[in-house]
């Protein structure tokens, strides 16, 4: 028997007519390519996009279409996520840091019909121009006096003269909330990139959970400032969780150094933001020189690669701002699990909290994980035990775009790549990399501890620790570090402080010290390059 309720399908562009009507006059602030502030409001936002919404059905595209993007976290680009996947269309959110090949290629894999872009990506859309033959045009996100001279681009439009063409009312298709609504690729470091195509249902229903208390705990009294990229997992879902809770928004462009965030946050009274370990580390840095302190931000989301115990004690202390670390793919939307303290925990001391948000933490409802030995038999959830990580669940990718094989097993389980234990209480810590793992004489080492508590030294400013063929041991650790400005390099001193951390054997034979280690598109740390740089380190 079918229950009797209104069978309403999840769909994205409820979520903008929701906050027109329920939090209309709630600011969107935006910063601009040429450093600007715009300021706009949700009820302007979703006039907008219904505007661009009918700009799409004037350039001919249709349901089901990909429509690609190119362009930095501004109040266009919002527009564009409500406009695109609100008509029926895809939004293909094109990575700039990608290599031109790849790029290529995923324009090409898509058959991107119009392409949205920043004027600061001319140039990469000349190239684009000239070899993606899908492309039919090419619209910059500007007015017509900021439209780029002189661009090698057929079919060029300017995205303020199509909007102002356009009425301000649009009739939202009705779709089914399985329908795609985005397109993000991963950034492939082996092989081509794969496409996550995400749905209205598991766009809408992620939202949901990242707003929960436990999660992002994102409500109306906050102001949101997403510092990871729009191209990225669409900024971790975040643009659609403020606008579900009706939270204000604050969009920082490209501007991601400590400076002009530090000035965002105070000037817009930013109370949550979010981003990779790096750009978090560099605001402190960039608060400890400046002898500033973050007045309004209490929290702060850090994912996309283990996030130091060291940046937890240093945030909540000298700034009172809680780290709440998630852990999470592109293939998760991204959210699986999120390291919250819970109440039979919280009168534990403060170093003792800070350790715990540094583990991954438990799943969400609507998220299951598992971890399997080879054999894909599941291991003990003890906290010892590590293994292959699964996960399943109402937001987890099931295959990928264009591919015919499904990632997910027969019971549902789709299989991260990552090799993570399990407590008894359920709290995921990641191990690492499956293809980072260090194996030393049979033992594993976790790159990410090394890296966890060589970044903890005061000298330190950036680690990364790779497995190194060894004549003896098949591989061993060596740590090449970045050091804070003026800090001298003691080899003797990391590798004394390492040694209240780890055991002996799994101390780094070697420290190498560089000006700067290499990060991929979405801001890891290439360890695939760092493993070519120093192959022969061991063996000479
Ligand atoms: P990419 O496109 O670079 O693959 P993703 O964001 O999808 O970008 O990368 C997901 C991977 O990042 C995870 O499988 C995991 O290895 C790593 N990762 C993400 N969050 C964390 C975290 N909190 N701790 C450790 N590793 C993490």
């Amino acid at each position: 028997m079918l229950g009797l309720m209104q069978n309403r399908q999840l769909s994205i562009a409820s979520l903008i007519e929701h906050a027109a009507r329920t939090h209309g006059s709630t600011e969107v602030v935006s910063r601009l390519v040429d450093g600007s502030i715009h300021r706009s409001t949700y009820h302007e936002t979703a006039r907008r996009s219904r505007q661009a919404a009918n700009a799409l059905q004037s350039l001919g595209v249709e349901v089901g279409d990909r429509v690609a993007t190119l362009a930095w976290n501004t109040h266009r680009h919002l527009e564009l996520y409500y406009a695109i996947s609100g008509f029926g269309a895809v939004c293909h959110t094109i990575n700039p840091r990608l290599f031109f090949e790849q790029i290529r290629f995923i324009v090409d894999h898509a058959e991107d019909r119009v392409l949205f872009f920043d004027p600061t990506f001319s140039g990469l859309v000349e190239e684009i121009a000239e070899v993606c033959p899908s492309v039919e045009a090419f619209v910059v996100l500007c007015s017509r006096d900021e439209m780029p001279r002189d661009l090698k681009v057929g079919n060029l439009l300017c995205y303020e003269d199509l909007l102002t063409d356009e009425v301000e009312t649009f009739q939202w298709p009705d779709l089914p909330e399985e329908t795609a609504a985005a397109l993000c690729y991963t950034s492939g470091t082996t092989g081509n990139p794969k496409g996550v195509l995400y749905s209205h249902r598991s766009t809408i229903l992620h939202a949901y959970a990242s707003v929960m208390p436990d999660a992002f705990g994102i409500s109306a009294r906050d102001c949101v400032m997403p510092a990871s990229s729009m191209y990225h997992a669409n900024a971790w879902g975040l643009p659609y969780a403020a606008t579900l809770a009706g939270a204000k928004l604050v969009l920082p462009c490209n501007q991601l150094d400590g400076p002009h965030l530090t000035e965002m946050i105070d000037a817009e009274r930013v109370t949550i933001s979010c981003g990779v370990p790096t750009i978090w580390l560099g605001v402190l840095q960039y608060l400890a020189k400046t002898k500033q302190s973050l007045k309004s931000l209490r929290r702060l989301v850090v994912s996309g690669s283990a996030c130091p115990v060291s940046l937890i004690t240093n945030y909540r202390k000298r700034h009172d701002v809680e780290i709440m670390h998630f852990w999470g793919m592109t293939e998760l939307s991204p959210l699986g699990t999120i390291a919250r303290v819970p109440h039979e925990d919280a009168n534990a001391p403060d170093e003792v909290l800070d350790e715990m948000r540094s583990r991954q933490g438990r799943p969400l409802y609507g998220v299951e994980i598992e971890i399997v030995d080879d054999e894909g038999v599941p291991l003990p959830h003890d906290g010892e035990t590590f293994g292959d990580l699964m996960v399943r669940g109402f937001w987890v990718a099931d295959g990928y775009f264009r591919r015919d094989e499904r990632e997910s097993d027969a019971e549902g389980w789709f299989r991260t790549g990552d090799v993570s234990t399990i407590d008894p209480s359920g709290v995921m810590r990641i191990t690492d990399r499956s293809k980072d793992v260090i194996k030393s004489g049979g033992e594993w080492i976790s790159s990410i501890d090394l890296e966890n508590a060589a970044v903890g030294h005061p000298s330190v400013a950036e680690a990364a620790v790779v497995g190194i063929p060894h004549p003896k041991w098949d591989e061993r650790p060596l740590l090449i570090a970045v050091l804070n400005e003026g800090a001298e390099p003691d080899a003797q001193s990391i590798r004394d402080f390492l040694l209240d951390h780890v055991a002996r054997w799994q101390l780094p034979d070697d420290i190498v010290f560089v000006d700067e280690i290499p990060h991929t598109a979405t801001g890891k740390i290439l360890k695939m390059e760092l493993r070519d740089i120093y192959a022969d380190h061991f063996l000479s």
